[in-house]
């Protein structure tokens, strides 16, 4: 994927701005590249277009070429995609003893992965973890439970021969309660494939254990298979999460995109090894990085954001100072104002101000008018924004042409110019003489 991507973005980096034919023409590739990253064909699709959305209309950061900020946009859409609800490795493990039932395919890692979570609750978390194997099948996989739980100084229910594994998962919850423990994990049986016989007994279980979480442990390498995997077990029995295994292997990682936007549900951890330590919260971040393979570029365009960003405003702060306050100034506060989620966003953000949010959601004062605004500014030569007093009529006209509007729109924008930059002079004013001084005694 990462030389697929480089090549293709090689070729915008060439040029001078991220037109919507830049955008399209890189998305057509990076489709095709999440594809062999084994993200499914739908799910690729959709968050092709989400990007291709977001792109639309956004400026490119000066010092990165627009081929870089492609990275970055494709980067965060990844990062949203995988992000779940509530906090990235959070249980509900409340209420004691909480039943914790996992579930999957033969080989994917469930009773590894059943140790090491114990082993994180009771190191992490202080929990009394018991755990108990519910595989029937295959003597050797209850002894292997048996094994780690030793290891790792955590209780497993003594295993009686001929019990069915509803039985002991009946076992399991009387077994909890009478000895105190506040979780039990009970980890069943998996089939190389799916099958009807499965899925009965998985249900049946859980029927009878009602867990709080049911999670879903597949094998990070399986690409495309773990997306029906997941599909399958969530429609029969409902998951609450999925732990993605065998993530230290040189998989992309694509079937965690796939399965979380087909699901819905969280991935919660990841497992990184064949030892018991080896577990981890789940983080979008680190997964979007490898689906991608281009960390280098993302975090080269943070920072010149971060750069730009921190010198724009120094700047103004210099030039408001001064009573200096120009279209440009203007121009930059609108694109600030619209990446804070708006003018309602921002008042959403402030204690009081939920009431006038909606006031201004009434009268139409949203991203849209923003964004015309800037539009507006945009038609403007370079004079012209420097110095706004010598727009008349003619000026006026072409401006509102040239940006779809009209000239009493402009006027409206030119009359909020103008009052804030009165106040920027007198707050400039009042720093200079009065205010500031004082405060400086
Ligand atoms: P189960 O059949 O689903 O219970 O799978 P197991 O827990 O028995 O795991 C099958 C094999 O995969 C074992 O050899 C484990 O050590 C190995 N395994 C499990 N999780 C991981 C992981 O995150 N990374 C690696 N490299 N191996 C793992
Ligand atoms: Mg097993």
């Amino acid at each position: 994927l990462s030389e697929r991507l480089g090549g293709v973005f090689d070729r915008l980096t060439k040029q001078g701005s991220l037109s919507d034919e830049d955008v399209k023409t890189a998305l057509r590739e990076v489709r095709v590249a999440l594809l062999e990253a084994d993200v499914s064909l739908p799910v690729a699709r959709d968050f092709v277009k989400a990007v291709q959305d977001k792109a639309t209309g956004q400026a490119v950061t000066k010092s990165i070429t627009p081929g870089q900020q492609v990275v970055k946009i494709v980067h965060d859409a990844l990062i949203d995609t995988l992000t779940g609800e509530g906090e990235p490795g959070a249980l509900k493990i409340d209420n004691a003893p909480a039943p914790i039932l996992m579930v999957g395919l033969q080989g994917g890692g469930k009773t590894t992965t059943t140790a090491k979570l114990a082993k994180r609750l009771k190191d992490r978390e202080g929990k009394r973890v018991l755990m108990a194997s519910l595989d029937v099948n295959r003597p050797a996989a209850m002894e292997q439970l048996a094994i780690l739980g030793k290891q790792i100084g955590v209780d497993t229910l003594p295993i009686v021969k001929g019990e069915d594994p509803v039985a002991i998962a009946k076992r399991a919850k009387t077994q909890a309660s009478m000895g105190g423990y506040d979780v039990y994990m009970l980890d069943t049986a998996g089939r190389l494939s799916i099958d009807e016989e499965l899925m009965q007994q998985v249900e049946a279980v859980r029927n009878v254990a009602n867990p709080r979480e049911t999670l879903l442990v597949v094998d990070g390498l399986t690409g495309q298979d773990a997306v029906h995997t997941a599909q399958n077990f969530d429609d029969r029995i409902g998951i609450t999460g999925v732990v993605l295994t065998r993530m230290d292997g040189d998989g992309r990682g694509g079937a965690a995109l796939s399965m979380r936007a087909v699901t819905g549900k969280p991935i919660k951890f990841v497992g990184l090894g064949e030892k018991m330590d080896a577990l981890e919260t789940f983080e979008p971040e680190r997964i979007a990085g490898r689906i991608l393979g281009m960390g280098d570029i993302v975090a080269l365009v943070e920072k010149a954001q971060e750069t730009i960003e921190a010198e724009q405003a120094e700047k103004m702060m210099k030039r408001m100072a001064k009573g200096q306050f120009n279209m440009n100034d203007l121009r930059m506060q609108l694109e600030q104002m619209i990446k804070m989620g708006g003018m309602q966003g921002m008042m959403g953000m402030m204690p009081g101000m939920g009431k006038m949010a909606k006031q201004v959601e009434e009268a139409g004062f949203d991203d849209k008018i923003l964004k015309q605004q800037i539009a507006m500014i945009q038609s403007m030569t370079k004079k012209e924004r420097a110095a706004p007093q010598i727009l008349q009529a003619s000026r006026k006209k072409r401006i509102a042409r040239g940006s779809g509007m009209e000239v009493s729109e402009l006027n409206k924008l030119l009359k909020m110019h103008r009052q804030m930059s009165d106040m920027m002079k007198k707050m400039g004013k009042m720093g200079k003489g009065g205010m500031l001084k004082q405060a400086m005694k």
